[in-house]
């Protein structure tokens, strides 16, 4: 593996990007996936295909994908994600690697001993820590890491620093949820490798509402992280303290999608605590890529998309019908391959997330990498609902769209979108229930009406009722603070 200073990847050109892909790939594939990965070499001898046949991204299309489901625990399998944890030994070592690749660790047996080897392939390979999935209904997978990976945590904790335009001075207050989760440990990481003071309360569970805003203010941050639902509450009621935050350069959104209304919102908000002229980025990360993406700053606050690291990894776009790989610019579902990580290993793993406009190339409009870049415009596959709004069919519906309508909506404070039976009754139609809580100088009437209105238009379904609802009590139905997550979407069908 090959790998180059951050200040010369930042614009290497695309031919050169492709070429250090491709020898990353072939180095990943040969020396760590087929000979550790008891998963990937079973599939590889399966399909017929040698490792020594995936020279170049190209190549990539001739494996298959893998998927959600084949990490879940199976009934001969309980910890089936464990056959995709890189697991080296000596006959596996001295089986898959030739003498060119097995020298160096010949020459330090020699010079430093055999424990020192065996302690370098520790270091390397031997799993210290995990975080989780967090998908709504599967089970949790863990992801393993060894302290190489951890390094590279580190690694992109420093490029995301880079991206955002983080100054090394700036004090950063890490908002997002205390948990065995990659928001948290990403940051908590940036701050060790990028030497930035951050404060990590573990977010609104953990801390409450007064604890963050005790937090805030003794800290004074340059710069705050955290989930966006969560953010909007926290300032929402920092502004509504009387409470001021100039100093606020910087608002880092993550976890979750990110609407570009709410980043209006917010911006609103921090102006009226006296931060002016900040920048609201988003990023995208997720369990299996070990590391996360993010937006650069933009002077008219657009949204740059998520600059990615070639040299770390392969993002392909695939059609999510067909599996076939369409061209980079295409909307479609983003695949992805790790290129340099250890411990839990996962090629050419279908994120589920669905991507419109695709991955631009080339310079960046407003900071000149020419990192490719992921479009903002992200949805979670998970939020793709089967509705029987009629009795004939089912009409598939992404939550995601309503909710970021709803998001979007400059004079909505909170929703919850829910889904229920009609009258209760099993055998009867779906219903599609939203409750908002709307700012005190809107009128119901005037919201009902725009929302019905886009709904439809993006999705092709009329919600039945919007039922307006105090904030107390919205607040309390989505779980602000009480939940890891909260409930933006309720599908009371099951229970009834
Ligand atoms: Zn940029």
């Amino acid at each position: 593996m090959s790998s180059i200073p951050w200040k010369e990847l930042e614009h290497l050109p695309s031919k050169e990007q492709r070429a250090l892909q491709n020898q990353n790939l072939r180095a990943m594939v040969q020396k760590r996936l087929y000979p550790f990965s008891a998963y990937y070499r079973e599939l590889f001898d399966r399909e017929g295909i040698s490792p020594k046949d995936i020279r170049c991204v190209e190549d990539l299309a001739r494996l298959p994908l893998t998927s959600k489901r084949d990490l879940l625990p199976s009934e001969e399998d309980p910890e089936r994600s464990r056959r995709m944890v890189l697991v080296p030994d000596k006959e596996l070592i001295t089986e898959h690697w030739g003498l060119r690749d097995r020298l160096p660790l010949l020459l330090q047996a020699l010079t430093q001993g055999k424990s020192a080897v065996k302690e370098a392939l520790r270091r390397e390979y031997y799993p210290i820590f995990m975080t989780f999935t967090t998908g709504r209904s599967a089970q949790p997978v863990p992801f393993l890491y060894s302290r190489h990976d951890l390094d590279e945590l580190e690694q992109s904790g420093t490029r995301l620093n880079s991206i955002l335009g983080f100054h090394r001075d700036w004090r950063v207050l890490n908002l997002f949820p205390y948990a065995p989760h990659l928001a948290f440990w990403q940051v908590f990481m940036a701050g060790f490798a990028g030497g930035n003071m951050v404060l990590s309360t573990g977010g609104g569970k953990v801390a409450g509402t007064e604890g963050n805003l005790r937090g805030m203010e003794r800290l004074q941050p340059e710069s705050l992280v955290g989930v966006p639902g969560y953010l909007y509450h926290l300032l929402r009621e920092a502004r509504n303290r009387g409470m001021r935050m100039p100093q606020i350069q910087t608002i880092v959104l993550g976890a979750d999608t990110v609407p570009p209304g709410l980043k209006i919102k917010l911006k609103t908000l921090l102006a009226e605590m006296g931060a002016e002229d900040l920048d609201i980025l988003g990023t995208y990360g997720f369990t299996e890529a070990r590391m996360a993406f993010a937006e650069c700053p933009t002077k008219d606050g657009s949204s740059s998309g998520y600059h990615f690291y070639p040299d770390k990894g392969i993002f392909e776009i695939i059609d999510p019908e067909t599996t076939e790989v369409l061209p980079f610019e295409a909307d479609g579902e983003l695949v992805y391959t790790p290129l340099t990580g250890r411990g839990t290993t996962v090629f050419r793993y279908r994120t589920g997330d669905r991507v419109q406009g695709g991955i631009q190339t080339g310079p960046c409009p407003h900071c000149g990498r020419t990192l490719p870049r992921i479009s903002s415009r992200l949805s979670r596959a998970s939020s793709i609902t089967n509705l029987d709004l009629k009795k004939i069919k089912g009409t598939l519906v992404n939550m995601e769209e309503i909710g970021q309508v709803l998001a979007d909506d400059l004079e909505i404070e909170e929703w919850q979108v829910e889904i229920r039976k009609k009258d209760n009754d099993p055998h009867e139609v779906d219903e599609l229930i939203l409750y908002i809580s709307i700012r005190a100088s809107a009128e119901i009437a005037t919201v009902r009406e725009r929302l019905q209105k886009e709904i439809k238009v993006r999705t092709e379904v009329t919600p039945n009722e919007i039922l307006p609802l105090p904030l107390e009590q919205l607040l309390n139905r989505v779980g602000m603070e009480k939940e890891m997550k909260e409930k933006r979407f309720v599908d009371a069908r099951a229970q009834q």
